[in-house]
């Protein structure tokens, strides 16, 4: 019998953070290793073209992406790495998905408004952003899919393409789960009330690959209150929640203790959540800079995650369109 399957993917942007870390590569690695799941992961290349990109950058940051998959512990013999746009179903299948879904769905979602309500002229793919990303996920018929909260709208309107499909063409799609992680919304450093995101700004996140002194420097000016005050800052409790992650109990009990007691030095926690960061990705920042010197390696990683994906897409793309009548 086969495992259920899991599909995630990260646009292919710059640099990983400790947000795309905790909200979801963490879990990642965990249920690939788990050994109860087959598990798909994508570089989502054709969603990072929404946001505005260098050409001349675009296909050394989708190679980075594939390097950051296998040095933080995703294994090509385990996990299918593959690339979203060397798979033409993808495109495909969005045109079939977009003409069942309502223009007033996809208004709605949040990432979108956000963008507009910033004064942003979107562009139509941003507006179609989630049309593709549920047929990334419904192609692969996965039972769960790994991510952070942001996603969660978007995962919703993929159960509703799904369940109208099957309801004008016959079942073809189930349920798909979303799995969160117990940091499913990891804060920026400067602005405590946003979720950390590279587009921000670099001094508001702490990338996987910045080196010890550059995460004490962020650190150092990150947010927090002045350890007095009855209710705990929501910069505070980003750093505390980190540290809970990334410590040892006794650690976060030490500073929670004299949170509590009013006694906290933020610059003692900040200098010791840094090392501790920087100490959890060191293995991460080894082996990365050993796989930049394996270009041919990364193009075989690469090269079989399409075949074993295209296996998959082009199954369920000829079922679709058996179902809805397209194959003469
Ligand atoms: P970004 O938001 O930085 O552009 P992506 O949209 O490619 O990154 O997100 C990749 C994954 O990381 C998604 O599953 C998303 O939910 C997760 N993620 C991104 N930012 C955060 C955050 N601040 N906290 C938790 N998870 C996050």
């Amino acid at each position: 019998m086969s495992l259920p399957r899991i599909l995630s993917g990260i646009k292919p942007s710059g640099k990983l953070h400790i947000g795309n870390y905790l909200g979801a590569l963490k879990n990642f690695v965990a249920l690939q290793n788990s050994g109860a799941h087959e598990c798909f992961y994508m570089v989502a290349d054709l969603h990072s073209l929404t946001e505005k990109f260098d050409p001349k950058k675009k296909r050394q940051e989708i190679l980075d992406l594939v390097i950051d998959y296998v040095a933080i512990g995703l294994d090509p013999e385990k996990s299918v790495l593959f690339v979203q746009s060397m798979l033409p179903e993808h495109a495909e299948l969005t045109w079939i998905f977009d003409v069942l879904t309502p223009v007033a769905s996809l208004e709605r979602m949040t990432q979108y408004k956000d963008f507009v309500a910033r004064g942003h002229s979107a562009n139509v793919g941003l507006f179609t952003y989630p049309v593709l990303q549920a047929v990334d996920i419904l192609l692969y018929k996965p039972a769960a899919v790994p991510v952070g909260e942001d996603q969660i709208q978007h995962l919703e309107l993929t159960n509703d393409i799904a369940k109208k499909f099957n309801a004008a063409f016959g079942k073809t799609f189930e349920p798909v789960k979303t799995l969160l992680t117990k940091t499913p919304r990891v804060m920026s450093l400067l602005e405590p009330d946003k979720k950390m995101s590279k587009s921000l700004g670099e001094a508001h996140v702490i990338n996987l690959s910045d080196e010890p002194e550059v995460i004490e420097k962020k650190l150092a000016r990150a947010v927090t209150d002045t350890g007095m005050e009855k209710h705990i800052s929501a910069g505070t409790k980003n750093l505390l929640g980190l540290l809970e992650i990334f410590g040892e109990p006794k650690q976060y009990e030490f500073y929670m203790e004299a949170r509590g007691k009013g006694t906290i030095r933020y610059t003692d926690l900040k200098k010791n959540l840094a090392k501790i960061i920087a100490h959890h990705f060191a293995d991460y920042r080894s082996k990365r800079k050993e796989l930049e010197k394996q270009p041919d390696y990364i193009m075989e990683v690469i090269a079989t995650g399409r075949e074993k994906a295209a296996a998959v897409a082009a199954a369920t793309l000829r079922e679709v369109k058996e179902k809805i009548g397209l194959v003469l």
